[in-house]
């Protein structure tokens, strides 16, 4: 057989284990795959390199462009940016496939219900988009970014893998009763591209009914798909069905690659303990071997694994802390298990995902004339928005446009009465006076005024009609 080259990462806490265990468990069933050493993490950023992945491993992945994985560590609320984001996005691996099911030997209040359901995330947009500002010393701002093309290439793989695994539905968890324009994007998309998969049934579902309906009922779901933040926390919930993050696998898939990995982080408490699950790794190395055509090679660690548990066997989260087998020692019991099969499982008939159809399949961007009405002028201040109000209404006299209203926080100040606990960011909505579409050079105009008058604007948003639809939202309680 043909040798496949990948890039091997093995991460930062319990990294190092799990990629371990999973390569011992790939070169046992001997699959076909010379991996490189690369780094990425923790030790990458304590050499000065602030994006967390050396020049080298992206030259690996450049070549291979199949990559197995450890979890990275990322400075919660301080430092640098996340190596894990940097890796999905450089490489445009645009969805990430998270499939749970439950495990006969694995006790959950859920057992015995069935649950099989796949998280499909969107994976490079969203709050990842990671494009944040800090707007006054007390108040900080990340931006939603949701794209029409983003959007649709993580739905069609959805639909793409509900159909290679024979699946009967998909259903499209958002927030878009909120955010009528980014969640409701993907909504819209789903709509659009579900039309084109009659054979599959498709749902939407309100984000926060699908967390209480994935706790309650999770067996009524198959494929679910959702925009980034959604899915990071939808599927950490999905884990917990099975067992835990010690369970749940994970592709994160573009055009031509693929990153597997588990759901799980590093886990720095236990690093270097031989005590944690190496199970979701090890079903990542099964989700590689499916990706690369090696269905049998899946199916035998797959069995493996699974007859391993049904034995009784299991690591210190399942087992707990008297009856866990260490983590060596539960991969070894999963090795000497090779060729055996569970007696309570069948895998589903798996085809390859044709990720190449999402590619061809994607549509045009519809062009669209579009017509500037007004812009949104986001300052600091330090008063009451009377005053504030009050200021800009004489400043505007002769401008182009006319102060419209005020907001704080997204609720409307001014022009009324307003019950806000204001911070010191006001958003200023300024519009057309006469109907006439609104220039660059007249915005500036009202930026130099608003200069003038001592105020300091942070940012601008031009209101922009798109076809016949506005593409602004009200502040709450604007009329
Ligand atoms: P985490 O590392 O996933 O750990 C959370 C908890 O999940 C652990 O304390 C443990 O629960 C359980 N757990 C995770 N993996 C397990 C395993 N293999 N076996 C058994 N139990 C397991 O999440 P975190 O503590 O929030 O994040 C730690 C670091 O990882 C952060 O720097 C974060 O940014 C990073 N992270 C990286 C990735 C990635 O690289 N893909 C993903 C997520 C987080 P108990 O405490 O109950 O035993």
């Amino acid at each position: 057989m043909k040798t496949i080259h990948a890039t091997l990462i093995p991460g930062d806490g319990i990294g190092p284990e799990v990629v371990a265990a999973t390569h011992r468990l790939l070169v046992a069933v001997g699959a076909p795959i010379e991996f490189e050493g690369c780094q990425a993490g923790a030790s990458v950023f304590k050499q000065g390199i602030a994006s967390g992945v050396t020049p080298e491993t992206i030259d690996s992945i450049k070549r291979t462009r199949l990559v197995l994985k450890g979890p990275l560590e990322t400075p919660v609320g301080f430092g640098e940016k996340s190596a894990n984001v940097t890796l999905r996005k450089l490489f445009e691996t645009y969805a990430n496939i998270r499939p749970v099911r439950e495990f006969a030997g694995v006790r959950t209040p859920y057992s015995g219900r069935g649950v099989d359901l796949v998280i499909v995330r969107e994976n490079v947009e969203d709050l990842y988009a990671g494009i944040e500002h800090m707007q006054t010393t007390e108040v900080a701002q990340c931006l939603k970014i949701i794209t029409r093309k983003g959007s649709e290439k993580a739905i069609r793989t959805a639909f793409e893998l509900a159909r290679a695994e024979g699946r009967k539905s998909v259903h499209c968890a958002t927030k878009a009763n909120i955010m009528k324009f980014t969640e409701g994007m993907f909504k819209r998309v789903f709509e659009e591209v579900s039309a084109e998969y009659p054979d599959i049934a498709a749902h939407h579902i309100i984000v926060d009914n699908c967390a209480h309906q994935l706790v309650k009922k999770p067996e009524q779901f198959d494929v679910i798909v959702t925009t980034n933040m959604n899915g990071d926390i939808l599927s950490d919930l999905t884990s917990a069905l099975v067992g835990g993050l010690g369970f749940a696998p994970s592709a994160n898939v573009g055009d031509g690659i693929a990153i597997f990995e588990a759901v799980h982080g590093s886990a720095p408490k236990y690093a270097g303990k031989d005590v944690i699950n190496p199970s979701a790794a090890i079903l990542s190395g099964v989700m590689m071997l499916r990706y690369l055509g090696l269905e049998a090679e899946a199916l035998n660690v797959e069995n493996a694994l699974r007859k391993t548990l049904e034995d009784g066997i299991a690591p210190r989260d399942v087992a707990g802390d008297a009856a866990g087998v260490a983590t060596s020692v539960f991969t070894d019991a999963v090795i000497a298990r090779l060729g055996q099969k569970p007696q309570q499982f069948s895998a589903r008939p798996s085809r390859r995902v044709a990720m190449e159809t999402v590619k061809e399949r994607m549509r045009a961007p519809v062009p669209m004339p579009t017509k500037v009405e007004g812009v949104d002028v986001f300052l600091r201040f330090d008063g009451n928005a009377s005053t504030l109000g009050m200021t800009l209404e004489t400043l505007a006299t002769d401008c182009a446009v006319k102060l419209k209203m005020i907001s704080n926080r997204g609720t409307k100040v001014y022009p009324g009465e307003t019950q806000a606990d204001c911070v010191d960011h006001w958003r200023c909505r300024f519009l057309n006076r006469n109907g006439d579409e609104i220039v660059d050079r007249q915005i500036y105009e009202l930026l130099r005024k608003i200069t003038d008058a001592g105020l300091a604007w942070m940012h601008i948003e031009k209101l922009q009609v798109m076809g016949e639809k506005p593409g602004w939202t009200k502040a709450q309680g604007e009329e």
